[in-house]
């Protein structure tokens, strides 16, 4: 009876990397929010998971404000020189 609340293992870790990104909503986040509440094992699982989904986050956001490349301070320095001149 509890199973049909708290869901399986299987089904839970299925649903984890959704439920990292937000898209888990209604019953299906309640399953699986009751399940991690008592199982070692999938909130293991979750917390690596969250790591991993984290890291990825970090990328993304260095990808989109890449620091200023070799050739963007060559032409700072080299403006500077010209003006000083
Ligand atoms: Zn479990």
């Amino acid at each position: 009876m509890m199973d049909a609340v708290v869901g399986s293992c299987e089904e839970t870790q299925e649903q984890l990397s959704d439920r990292l990104e937000g898209d888990l909503r209604g019953l299906r986040r309640l399953r699986v929010a009751a399940h991690l509440s008592r199982c070692d094992r999938c909130r293991a699982v979750m917390r690596s998971l969250s790591r991993t989904v984290e890291q990825v986050r970090l990328l993304a956001q260095a990808d989109f404000f890449p620091p200023p490349g070799p050739s963007v301070t060559d032409d700072v320095v080299e403006r500077i020189r010209r003006e000083r001149r």
